[in-house]
């Protein structure tokens, strides 16, 4: 189908809103200039944030395509809006991490920035009300968020896109510390790489000087938010491909 047409508004979350197409298998996601944290507690607005978060992680899954990582971006269509593969989003939320920082300090009292021997691959239960609580693949196949099959091939793509994204930050000066991924089911029911990859949903730390350039800079009040996302933008756009 050639001509895809905007049609009704399916879904609107925290920094995103889905609307069908005249294609029954796509879906148009539009990147909003929304920031929340904690679990919504904390939330403003920020012109031009929608933007830069549609721009990065187009670029992100423009770059994953290359290297042959299914998932749902097809093409980026203006500067808010992308067109990607209609899916079933799993409730899981699957966060890898290189470094420790955040949630994981706070849970297990282990200290900041100690560099893990290998990326850790952790599971969420995809749900507000429980606040994402972290959760087993027992719990995922049990409850039926996902099969062992889906987990296997959960856990490798989660760990290759590590790689990827990886070599593709240390290119541009900035450490991946670590980073939170969706997966989801399109209609024939095959498994997708979903949602978004951008400073949101990732820590970028500036390889030399440490400066975080991503969504802790709202979380923590550090100040020039979008400067950062700007940042991570123009070094991501300027790399030599
Ligand atoms: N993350 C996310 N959405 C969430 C929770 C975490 O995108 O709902 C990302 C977060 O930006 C970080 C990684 O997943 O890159 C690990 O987050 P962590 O578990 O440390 O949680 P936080 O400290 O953000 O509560």
């Amino acid at each position: 189908m050639s001509v895809i047409i905007k049609g009704e508004q399916i879904y609107e979350g925290k920094a995103k809103r889905l609307f069908n197409t005249n294609d029954p298998d796509r879906t148009i996601i539009e990147y909003k200039d929304s920031f929340t944290a904690f679990n919504g507690e904390k939330r403003a607005e920020m012109s031009g944030k929608g933007r830069l978060n549609n721009l990065i992680s187009s670029e992100i899954f423009e770059y994953l395509s290359d290297k042959g990582v299914p998932h749902h971006f097809i093409e980026r269509i203006d500067e808010l809006c992308q067109l990607a593969v209609k899916v079933r989003i799993l409730p899981l939320e699957v966060v890898v991490r290189n470094i420790t920082t955040g949630s994981i300090c706070k849970r297990l009292g282990v200290g900041e920035g100690i560099r893990l021997q290998q990326p850790l691959v952790e599971l969420y239960f995809k749900d507000d009300d429980l606040g994402d609580p972290i959760v087993t693949e027992d719990h995922a196949i049990l409850f039926g968020w996902a099969s062992q099959e889906d987990l296997w091939a959960i856990k490798s793509v989660a760990v290759r896109v590590n790689d990827l994204l990886t070599a593709l930050f240390n290119g541009i000066s900035v450490v991946l510390v670590d980073f939170k991924l969706e997966f989801g089911k399109d209609m024939s029911g095959k498994l997708l790489l979903a949602d978004e990859i951008s400073p949101d949903t990732c820590r970028f730390w500036d390889v030399s000087t440490g400066d975080r350039l991503d969504k802790d800079r709202f979380r923590k009040d550090l100040g020039n938010v979008l400067g950062a996302y700007e940042e991570i933008w123009k070094r991501l756009s300027g790399r030599a491909k």
